[in-house]
């Protein structure tokens, strides 16, 4: 890969030089005057130069490129290295009897210029040293332009290279493609983080190699994601089968990594580039998790989901102001006895659109996710619950905890338990009629935050269930040193479970973490009765799901809570 942390390339000790010149008796005359300093590779024509060109493109110091040459000359040379970005940093310097070529050399891209007949030794050394030296100076600002894992273009450096590309090249249609790792967080937990990066400079290596065939430029985008831009026409399947299967092929890498790729093609330049690659990852997300169908192209349907996407983001100040937003309730059932009894209520948030109707909140909660609107939803959401159990307390005398789901971002907010404390101060309220949903997968990203905060809002009376458990591959370690009260199982479980020929294994499993953990197992999605009379069997506590009800308007789910007076 690359070296561009190193003070120079060395092979054999000696930098790495190439001398492209058809005549013979001029590759060994400079080869006379550099053979002491360094190791000297050569080409007598263009193909042949641009071979050893990508064959050591890693190795390469200097490039002495004679201009008068048959076939391609090397003006045409240059402009094929300048366009090439992993071969246009190796400085060039040109060997030429016509001083009129020079400023059209300076604007392919070359350094300097090495007069023919050729001057004395001591001059064409210097030459070739000074350039050497000049370049590394600029190789070592330039590799804060590079992911040091990969070596490939951080992404900041990416979009300006893209964009630049872009002025040179006006029309030349150009793809965007996101290429993304299915599970990279599992195979960090599971192969550890060593094993990762391993997988990652495989990724970043093959995608280097087969950009190079064929022109376009990459970079790390995040962890795990790369991105490509490329001229367009080139065949994408064929990267993506190729890339696939460099990893197949490796043995430590071949069992376990899936990619999957989104791909804008003929990507709109009138938007910003940052832009058009959120169109090539939105491609590919929509992929995720389908080994079937691994490439995602972008298209109309996806354009208009934009659009629908950009319309309810514009709508949510509005919608939070003129309470759009309405809390809907889902009673969990203890059925642990034998008569099952109400034991709280999930709050479900849903958006009573104007204009679309209700909307569910797993279209409009993810795009609120990614822009920290969600932060605002929530907080609402806590409200609007809290004033619900306050009234039916006025009301009926009593009330049943109800849980509120919680974001990644609310675990990251100094100000949360303020928050939290200020809604219940305000409804006159204990934390302890209050549970807090918080998702598994928030505490895999970053644990020891998360469990400092989760501590702190226990400590203060809150309790809280781990929602969605079994998606978000924690440990068991990690688990066992989670302060917890209760594990919701991921509906997931309950769907694979019941399905015809399949067995409950995996729920048994959990349930035995949970009665590990000491805490009571939450099993949600659940439908019907055999399967609530299997769940209980099995030894889960908890159930919620359609089989008692749906999420309900406060209103409706009021019944449940005066039937319960009656038990
Ligand atoms: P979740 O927390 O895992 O909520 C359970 C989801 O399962 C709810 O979907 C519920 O309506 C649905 N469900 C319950 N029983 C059954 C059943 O028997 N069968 C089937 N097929 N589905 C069932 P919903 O209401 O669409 O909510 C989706 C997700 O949106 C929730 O998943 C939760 O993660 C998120 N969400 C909802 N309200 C809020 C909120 O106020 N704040 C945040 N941050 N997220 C929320
Ligand atoms: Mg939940
Ligand atoms: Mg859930």
């Amino acid at each position: 890969m690359f070296k561009s942390h190193e003070k120079f390339h060395s092979v054999n000790g000696h930098r790495l030089v190439l001398i492209v010149d058809d005549e013979a008796i001029n590759r060994e005359m400079l080869g006379m005057m550099l053979a002491d300093d360094y190791e000297l590779i050569y080409a007598a024509d263009g193909i042949e130069a641009l071979n050893k060109v990508r064959e050591y493109r890693e190795l390469l110091s200097v490039i002495l490129l004679d201009l008068m040459m048959p076939g391609m000359n090397g003006l045409e040379l240059l402009s094929r290295f300048k366009e090439d970005p992993e071969v246009s940093n190796i400085p060039v310097i040109v060997m030429t009897s016509d001083q009129d070529a020079e400023v059209e050399c300076l604007s392919l891209g070359a350094v300097d210029f090495i007069p023919k007949p050729y001057p004395k030794s001591e001059v064409v050394r210097a030459r070739v040293l000074r350039t050497i030296e000049l370049s590394e100076d600029r190789q070592i600002i330039s590799s804060t332009e590079r992911d040091p894992l990969t070596g490939l273009y951080n992404r900041d450096y990416f979009y300006r290279y893209a964009e630049q590309y872009d002025i040179y090249h006006r029309d030349t249609e150009m793809d965007a493609i996101v290429i993304d790792i299915n599970h990279f967080r599992m195979i960090n937990e599971r192969f550890g983080n060593a094993y990762g990066d391993e997988v990652l400079k495989k990724i970043a290596s093959g995608i280097l190699d087969l950009v190079a065939e064929s022109g376009g430029i990459v970079c790390r985008r995040s962890a795990d994601t790369f991105m490509v831009y490329c001229p367009h026409g080139r065949d994408y399947r064929k990267l993506f089968e190729d890339a696939s299967e460099k990893l197949a092929s490796d043995e430590t890498t071949g069992r376990n990594v899936r990619l999957r790729m989104g791909v804008y093609e003929n990507a709109d330049k009138s938007l910003d580039i940052e832009r058009r690659f959120d169109r090539a990852k939105m491609a590919a997300d929509r992929v995720r998790g389908s080994f079937a169908r691994p490439i995602g192209v972008y298209d109309i349907s996806m354009h208009e989901k934009e659009l629908y996407n950009e319309q309810l983001i514009d709508g949510f100040a509005r919608a939070i102001a003129e309470e759009q937003f309405t809390v809907y309730y889902q009673p969990k059932f203890d059925v642990r006895g034998d008569i099952p009894f109400l034991a709280s209520a999930e709050a479900l948030v849903r958006w009573m659109h104007p204009e679309h109707g209700m909307i569910s909140p797993g279209i409009f909660i993810p795009l609120f996710e990614n822009n920290g609107l969600i932060q605002q939803l929530d907080h609402y959401v806590w409200r609007m619950a809290a004033r619900q159990i306050r009234d039916w307390k006025d009301r009926l005398g009593f009330s049943v905890p109800v849980s509120v789901n919680m974001s990644r971002i609310d675990m990251y907010d100094p100000d949360l338990i303020r928050t939290l404390s200020s809604i219940l101060e305000e409804m006159g309220l204990e934390p302890s009629e209050f549970l807090l949903e918080i998702t598994e997968s928030a505490y895999t990203q970053d644990s020891g935050q998360i469990i400092d905060t989760v501590s702190e809002l226990r400590s203060m009376g809150f309790r809280i269930e781990m929602d969605d458990f079994g998606t978000g591959y924690s440990s068991l370690n990690m688990i066992s040193s989670l302060p917890i009260d209760a594990l919701k199982l991921d509906m997931q479980f309950i769907r694979n479970a019941f399905r015809e020929g399949s067995n409950t294994k995996m729920i048994e499993i959990i349930i035995d973490i949970a009665d590990y953990l000491d805490v009571p197992v939450i099993a949600e999605g659940v439908e019907t009765e055999e399967q609530m009379l299997r769940l209980r069997e099995m030894g889960c506590d908890i159930v919620q799901g359609y089989f008692f009800s749906r999420p309900v308007p406060a209103a409706e789910y009021e019944i449940f809570l005066k039937d319960r007076t009656d038990v």
